[in-house]
């Protein structure tokens, strides 16, 4: 060897390939790849962050303690079972770097959130991914898929991209399945947008089973992705693990300061709501009006499905050309597929101009 090589794993590891947000020679373009709140954060949120300007040449406090309270409250959750992460892309890894190393299986359905693979790769573990039924999470064909070395399965409900979700029979059926050393975690990270009275965040889950962990983030409705502020909720021994693994100071002082805030927003969060509840439901009926098969979301996004791979890359540069930028799947087995995040009204209106005038141009 003539020069460091990292861990197994490490170089293995794919990129995450995030949404775009530019477009060149495009001044502002609508900006539908991430699945961020278009209506951005609370304003007491962005006070509180600019507040904490103030404060900068001090360290954070390295416990989160008024946020995981500001959470505890809202929430109805003990203080002690939360931890906050910087994003909860960093809960993830502590989860597969606490519970998973080499020769050890990660499983999550085959069109889940894509950082479960990557993280587990990059521990040195072995990523398993489970065929879905309908595009949606197979809770049976996950029992049939774990195995001795299995140590962690994660579901995203509701799932990014699909948006599909499973019920709390469903949730509640895999947990009781699994044998109780495996963790299972429940990615909630869209879990404000649902409303569904068959669906749980898992919380409850969480405080009942020592094996269960739900993940939240404030990067969706709470539009504050660029803090980077996630934060995970479990029993006190999977808390103790996964601050073992946490940097002392893993979320910055503003991020917590704008965290507190925004949590206690809850009028911003019924707007936003409210908000893509109305457009969500347009932008997919006027799609489906244009022949096109827009699956079913209970997010803040819609996956919808064009002729073949081929079309849909078609379609993707005709809207980037056009100043509307959607979110290519193909990297989750969906190349037929594009996503849609529900953007303000002028920008889903704009989405669908675009994609009608494609569908046109298409059949000339
Ligand atoms: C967006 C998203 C997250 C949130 O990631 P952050 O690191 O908190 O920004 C987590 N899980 C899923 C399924 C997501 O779509």
């Amino acid at each position: 060897m003539t020069r460091p090589i990292p861990k197994p794993g490490v170089l293995d590891a794919p990129l995450y390939v995030p949404g775009e947000h530019k477009l060149d020679g495009i001044a502002e373009p609508a900006i539908l790849s991430a699945n961020e709140n278009p209506l951005g954060p609370s304003e007491q949120a962005v006070a509180a962050y600019r507040e904490a300007a103030g404060h900068l040449h001090r360290y954070p406090d390295g416990g989160s303690n008024a946020l995981r309270r500001a959470i505890a409250d809202t929430h109805g959750l003990e203080p002690e079972r939360l931890i906050c992460g910087a994003g909860s892309d960093e809960l993830i890894t502590f989860l597969i770097r606490a519970y998973a190393g080499a020769g050890d299986e990660v499983v999550y359905s085959k069109h889940g959130f894509a950082m479960y693979r990557i993280s587990a790769i990059a521990a040195g573990a072995t990523p398993v991914a489970v065929p879905e039924s309908d595009l949606r999470t197979d809770v049976d064909a996950i029992l049939e898929t774990v195995s001795p070395q299995t140590k962690l399965v994660f579901i995203a409900n509701p799932n990014n991209p699909t948006g599909s979700y499973i019920s709390e029979a469903d949730v509640a059926k895999l947990v009781e399945g699994l044998p109780p050393h495996v963790v299972v975690v429940l990615d909630s990270a869209y879990a404000e947008y649902v409303s569904r009275n068959d669906y749980t965040d898992g919380a409850s889950l969480a405080a009942r089973y020592e094996n269960v962990v739900m993940l939240r983030t404030f990067s969706k409705i709470h539009g504050l992705a660029a803090v980077r502020l996630g934060w995970a909720y479990a029993q006190q021994h999977i808390i103790d693990t996964l601050n073992r693994l946490r940097g002392p100071f893993n979320v910055t002082a503003a991020a917590q300061a704008a965290g507190v805030a925004a949590m206690r927003d809850e009028r911003h969060v019924a707007r936003s709501r409210d908000h893509n509840d109305q457009w969500l439901a347009w932008f997919a009926e006027a799609l489906k009006e244009l022949g096109l098969t827009v699956e079913p979301s209970v997010g803040n996004f819609v996956i919808v499905k064009f002729a073949d791979a081929e079309t849909a890359k078609r379609a993707n540069g005709f809207l980037e050309r056009n100043g509307v930028i959607a979110r290519d799947v193909s990297g989750y087995h969906l190349p037929e597929y594009l996503r849609f995040t529900i953007g303000l009204e002028s920008e889903c209106r704009k989405a669908v101009d675009a994609v009608r005038r494609f569908l046109e141009s298409e059949k000339r």
